[in-house]
């Protein structure tokens, strides 16, 4: 008798089940829905507790996004395992506003609004934000 096996309809299934429960993905609906903010104040730091499912949303290393808040808060962030810690007392709201933020400048293309997307560095105080799904390719401003 072989041992534990699954088709690859199975396993998608469960995939699937497994990020509906992270609520990012709606069932039905393809539209890319911006992951919620898990934070929690400690003492005089904030803690996001699920930069690792926000940063694999985005396509991004979880120190970038930890760049782009630590400018836009104008406080020291960093990364420590899978925690984003910064240093301040913020209310989950504004954290949930600012990483939405990011996403619709920095991830979703302005022209299809899909998230799959990179940035290259252009220079002088720019990215380029590359879309694969559509082949746009336009400028933002750096952080
Ligand atoms: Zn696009």
């Amino acid at each position: 008798m072989k041992g534990f096996s699954m088709s690859d309809e199975e396993y998608m299934k469960l995939l699937d089940r497994a990020f509906s429960k992270a609520h990012i993905v709606s069932s039905e609906s393809s539209d890319f829905v911006i992951p919620k903010v898990d934070s929690i104040v400690q003492g005089n730091k904030t803690i996001v507790r699920n930069i690792g499912i926000i940063a694999d949303k985005a396509r991004r290393d979880p120190k970038e996004i930890a760049r782009y808040i630590s400018r836009e808060l104008a406080v020291p962030v960093g990364i420590d395992e899978q925690r984003m810690v910064i240093s301040g007392r913020f209310q989950a709201a504004d954290m949930d506003k600012r990483i939405q933020r990011y996403f619709e400048i920095y991830v979703i293309c302005r022209e299809c609004h899909k998230p799959d997307t990179r940035l290259e560095g252009a220079g002088r105080g720019m990215f380029y934000l590359v879309c694969e799904a559509c082949g746009s390719r336009y400028g933002v401003k750096h952080y």
